[in-house]
């Protein structure tokens, strides 16, 4: 966060200088109900960011007040993905450790007349809420007496009623102008077992009473969060103060991070899962912090995307190939480069002596000289790209067609002179010959060609997949659509937005290790596939073409 100013910046500078603040904690809160995705990572940068920026620290958080929806599996995951962008928390807490807190501030707030226990169901209860252009209407059951309250909230944590029989509501003020004001439940009876907890409570608070508690217990002094909680401030502030806490955190908020052709709500990367649109949360077209990491987004490109994309207050939805001009640039310097052909067309080289090999250089990354040399095998039987020929090529085509010479990348000139096609009409092979005086490095200049190609040597390449990727979702409009209620956001699932191909490698591939990372000449970034790379099969995610046509 160092180089760019914000506002949340200038609201930490100036409570440190005038000492209404002599430290910064900050704390990330997920509630774990599904996998992070990189809008998490915006909150990650600037919780974990801010802290660091000011020597303060930074929580860990699992926001776990909700015992249907979150699993271990969730915090295994948030840890790794955590860790993985590159940050380390000072304390790992569990909101659901604060239960006994939470309970006794709550008996607090009854004792001081400050709660009650309501009877209304929940449709009730929101009708009762009022509009905003028309007052709330107040629970026949807002005037019992504070014994009657503390009995009740006992028996209701003693397990003696049904779900949803009771709730507990602070008593703030039916008529405020903001509705969250209006007598906001803040205990709910759920008969659920807890990830952390058990089946020690079968009531839970709400997010809006748990947090400010949580925030004030662990010290922190910025509580940073997302722009749809503003109207949740005031009673923020006034849990803060009637639960009589002793640290006073600040609620600020920042504008979510949303991302052209994807989706990002828990909601809907669950339904893509569980209905087997995708392969797993880490299906590399998610934006997933996982899925980013299969497909081979690095943490110093999310770091540096989110960085660019700023802390406003105001909602972004930020195109996604800015994401990936920051993966470019840092893997540019990083990435071996190699060649790989993704649909093979052979070639024999009828004028290269059969049997033999030579072993060719050639440089890892001309743009990092530093990273050395590979050899790379050329014999008379070699692969070429399918689209690199054309038998009846338009004007302006400098790739292989009858009679056409063109250069092999590293290595010689070849000129083919004949097309093999089988009984369908399909081409299925090229005679060439190759021409010795114009190896490369040799400083031919004898004649020139204008089209260079990739290939790799058939005898000694070895097989792997391709897995190319398109956007998942195909207009960024399916969000307004989905609140038009025309559509469903999966009417938008792109159905080619992975194509699978398979074809050939170096043989100084054999080493690749998943994740690991290579610029394919021509094609693009890729990244080594942890799932479903086996001993016989490399297979590769395209992370990114080379070309792009954004501009920062
Ligand atoms: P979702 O609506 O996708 O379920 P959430 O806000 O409920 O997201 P949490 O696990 O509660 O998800 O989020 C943890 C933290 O990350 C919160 O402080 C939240 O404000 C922040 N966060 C979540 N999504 C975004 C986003 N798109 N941009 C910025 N911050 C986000
Ligand atoms: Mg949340
Ligand atoms: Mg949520």
């Amino acid at each position: 966060m160092e180089e760019n100013s914000n506002f949340i910046k200038t609201i930490i500078k100036e409570d440190l200088e005038s000492g209404k603040r002599d430290k910064v904690v900050t704390r990330f809160p997920p509630e774990p109900n599904g996998y992070l995705h990189i809008g998490h990572a915006k909150s990650i940068v600037i919780n974990f960011g801010l802290a660091d920026e000011f020597g303060g620290r930074t929580n860990l958080r699992f926001d776990d007040t909700n015992p249907l929806k979150e699993d271990q599996e969730f915090v295994d995951a948030i840890k790794e993905d955590v860790e993985w962008l590159g940050y380390e928390w000072e304390g790992l807490f569990y909101a659901s450790d604060y239960f006994d807190e939470m309970y006794d501030r709550a008996v607090l707030l009854i004792k001081k007349g400050l709660a009650y226990v309501d009877d209304l169901s929940a449709d009730e209860i929101r009708e009762y809420r009022g509009t905003l252009s028309e007052p709330g209407k107040e629970s026949p059951y807002r005037g019992r007496s504070v014994e009657e309250n503390l009995e009740l909230f006992e028996k209701m944590r003693n397990g003696e009623f049904a779900n949803g029989e009771k709730v507990l509501r602070a008593k703030i003020d039916m008529s405020s102008p903001n509705i969250n004001l209006r007598d906001p439940v803040i205990y709910r009876i759920s008969h659920a077992t807890h990830h952390n907890t058990g089946d020690k409570w079968c009531i839970y608070p709400m997010y809006a009473f748990a947090h400010p508690i949580e925030d004030a217990l662990e010290g922190v002094t910025h509580s940073l969060c997302t722009t749809e909680f503003e109207d949740q401030r005031p009673l923020y502030d006034w849990v803060v103060r009637e639960c009589e806490m002793e640290a006073t955190p600040q609620q600020i908020e920042f504008g979510r991070l949303n991302l052209t052709n994807t989706v990002m709500s828990k909601r809907k990367l669950k339904q893509l899962v569980e209905e087997g649109y995708v392969d797993g949360w880490d299906d590399p077209r998610l934006p997933t912090i996982s899925g980013l990491r299969r497909r081979g987004f690095t943490p110093d490109a999310i770091r540096e995307f989110v960085k660019a994309a700023g802390v406003s207050k105001g909602y972004s939805t930020v195109d996604a190939q800015m994401l990936e001009h920051f993966v470019r640039e840092d893997l540019k310097l990083k990435a071996p480069r190699t060649m790989g052909v993704l649909r093979p067309l052979k070639i024999v080289i009828t004028n290269y002596p059969e049997g033999e090999v030579e072993w060719l250089d050639a440089d890892i990354n001309p743009e990092n000289p530093e990273m050395g040399t590979r050899k790379i095998p050329f014999s008379r039987e070699i692969y070429v790209e399918q689209d690199d020929f054309m038998e009846n090529p338009p004007a302006k085509y400098f790739r292989l067609f009858p009679g056409n010479e063109v250069r092999l990348k590293h290595a010689y000139f070849i000129k083919c002179n004949e097309v093999i096609k089988d009984e369908n009409g399909e081409v299925v092979e090229l005679r060439c010959t190759y021409d010795v005086e114009t190896k490369s490095g040799s400083g031919f200049t004898g004649r020139k060609v204008k089209g260079t190609l990739h290939w790799v040597d058939a005898t000694h390449a070895l097989p792997a997949e391709f897995r190319l990727y398109e956007p998942l979702i195909l207009d960024s409009e399916e969000d307004e659509a989905e609140e038009a209620d025309t559509k469903s956001f999966l009417d938008y699932v792109n159905e080619k937005s992975l194509e699978i191909v398979n074809g050939y490698i170096e043989p100084n591939m054999e080493d690749a290790k998943p994740q690991d990372k290579f610029q394919f000449f021509r094609h693009g970034y890729f990244n080594v596939d942890p799932k479903h790379t086996t001993e016989d099969k490399k297979v590769f995610n395209r992370i990114v073409s080379l070309k792009s046509s954004f501009k920062l």
